[in-house]
């Protein structure tokens, strides 16, 4: 268990600075994720109180006293934006009451940070463009998402493409229904030969909604840059650049309706709930059944077995299409020097960077603290699927 530690150095108006030269939103607000203002909080807690606590949320708390078993507990039935190991604290955001009184019912000692909280309740009021998310007016939505990637197309056929890789859970119930989950391609058409690889993914967790944006505007840099910024004129020319810009559609549905969702929709697990589904995180077959849970209603659900999910299987088989097997299958020999391709997942929580070809033992030391980017978790792989054990 690793919780990310509190920076006392990194104000929320740097944060938000920092976030805002990314993203280019003069408006935006981390709650997405809240859990970055939150964390990079500098405010006082104070001790709870009836006036701290009327009304019905949300607020921002932290929950003192935990120990790595306490943060399990915390981290499979609440919202977990991060904490403090060395002073034993988890940062919560909670949305309700019943929720709230649930969590105090650990009797662990809660108290809210008034600072991150008014921040938390405080919606956005303008925003870049249409169909964004409700209070998240710097995020498109899935649709605006896939017409966004559809206009690149039809501005530049012969630099993109879009692939359809699989259906979303939802879909393979209802052909009428759920997504279809949707790769970019970025190249050059007109040079040909092999080119090196990138394949990044983004929001596979649903409430993660900076992710897709990100990536999507990434992804217009580099089609509107073309011919007049050299990068993307050169990334473009000599490499193939894949992105999955919205890995688990139908519970980014979940998240837009305004549900704090992180899982797919799967209804044959935790049945009927707003917290079914598994975590398709913790569903690629690489270690499978690691850091994972097995009780279906928790947040980090593994799945029944690896790989049990349509969107996950969508990943691997796609990824394996595109990069070859590179590496020897066992765990201690490293991938050739002369290894292609680079797979990235982009998540926004925990500020680290993740290098997938570790060990167990190894990856405490393998952990990156992502001071530069603190909006962003990312994994990096040389190759294929691999899934780290850590919380994003
Ligand atoms: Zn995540």
């Amino acid at each position: 268990m690793t919780i990310t530690t509190t920076d006392s150095r990194r104000t929320p108006a740097t944060v938000a600075r920092a976030i805002k030269i990314a993203l280019g939103c003069s408006t935006f607000r981390a709650s997405a994720l809240g859990a970055l203002l939150a964390i990079s909080s500098t405010a006082v807690a104070i001790p709870v109180s009836r006036e701290a606590l009327s009304g019905e949320g949300p607020w921002v708390v932290r929950v003192y006293g935990t120990n790595p078993q306490h943060m399990t507990e915390l981290y499979n039935e609440f919202d977990v934006w991060g904490g403090d190991s060395e002073d034993a604290y988890a940062v919560i955001g909670v949305r309700s009451r019943p929720e709230l009184n649930r969590l105090m019912e650990k009797g662990l000692q809660v108290v809210v940070d008034p600072n991150a909280t008014e921040r938390y309740r405080t919606p956005l009021t303008q925003g870049f463009g249409s169909d964004t998310i409700p209070n998240f007016s710097c995020y498109r939505t899935v649709e605006s998402t896939f017409s966004s990637a559809e206009a690149l197309v039809s501005a530049q056929p012969q630099l993109a493409e879009i692939i359809d890789i699989g259906d979303s859970w939802e879909k393979t119930q209802d052909a009428n229904d759920g997504y279809d989950l949707r790769v970019l391609r970025l190249t050059n058409r007109d040079i040909g030969g092999e080119k090196p690889k990138l394949f990044v993914m983004s929001a596979i967790h649903a409430r993660e909604l900076t992710t897709a944006e990100l990536m999507t505007r990434f992804a217009e840099r580099l089609v509107n840059g073309y011919g007049v910024n050299a990068d993307a004129s050169w990334i473009l020319d000599h490499h193939e650049v894949h992105l999955l810009l919205q890995s688990n559609p139908d519970g980014r549905k979940q998240a837009e309706a305004g549900q704090f969702w992180r899982k797919n929709t799967n209804n044959n697990y935790c049945a009927n709930t707003s917290t079914r589904g598994a975590d398709l995180n913790r569903n690629f077959p690489w270690e499978w059944g690691g850091a994972a849970s097995n009780v279906p209603c928790d947040t980090t659900y593994q799945g029944p077995s690896p790989a049990s999910e349509p969107e996950v299987m969508a990943v691997v088989d796609y990824v394996r299409s595109i990069f070859p097997d590179q590496r020897p299958d066992d765990l201690n020999s490293p991938a050739p020097l002369d290894s292609t391709g680079v797979f990235i997942d982009v998540h926004s929580f925990s500020q680290l960077v993740l290098w997938h070809t570790v060990t167990r033992l190894m990856r405490v030391k393998r952990r990156t603290k992502t001071n530069s980017r603190p909006w962003t978790a990312v994994w990096l792989s040389l190759m294929g699927i691999a899934r780290s054990k850590f919380w994003v």
